[in-house]
């Protein structure tokens, strides 16, 4: 969604609500692409002492499959968002990813609302912070209990162990 800003450009103190929605179902995250149900974003824009300040929240339920264990599992959506938008940027080393240049007297909240999503993703889906996987050589899920597999064994101890045999 394109929203024309021409109220609030020149006039400190005026703000614009405004809200959108957007389908990010092709992004993929890892094994999966976690924003099946359109991510909802909302808030407003307001002119700060000339400079225009975005603040809203990305709203969903991201379905992702764990890394770890593999296991699908829900994720609620709930992310601030905060943004300026400028009709020009002056200075190129102080603009971040958080400012957005205006085309015209319009702010593509389509392209915020995608840096947005993509910059707050977890770089790993986990179910849970300390999910423990599954192992290595068994594929057991190592959440449900320990599976029957030895523990690798350090070659310098195994080596150890036959000199004492002898
Ligand atoms: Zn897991
Ligand atoms: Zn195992």
């Amino acid at each position: 969604m394109r929203l024309n800003l021409a109220k609030l450009l020149d006039r400190p103190g005026e703000s614009l609500a405004f809200e959108t929605q957007a389908d990010l179902s092709d992004l993929v995250f890892g094994s999966c692409a976690p924003a099946d149900e359109p991510v909802a974003f909302k808030g407003e824009i307001r002119n700060t002492a000339g400079v225009l300040i975005l603040n809203g929240r990305l709203k969903s339920t991201l379905h992702c499959i764990c890394d770890r264990c593999l296991k699908p599992f829900e994720k609620e959506l709930d992310q601030p968002v905060e943004a300026v938008l400028t009709t020009e940027i002056q200075d190129e080393e102080a603009a971040d990813a958080w400012t957005f240049l205006l085309d015209g007297e319009e702010a593509d909240l389509d392209e915020i609302l995608d840096a947005a999503f993509v910059l707050n993703m977890d770089s790993q889906l986990l179910c849970r912070e300390d999910c423990k996987g599954l192992c290595s050589r068994c594929g057991k899920d190592l959440n449900e209990g320990p599976c029957g597999c030895k523990k690798e064994i350090d070659p310098r101890l195994a080596v150890l162990a036959q000199l004492l045999e002898k």
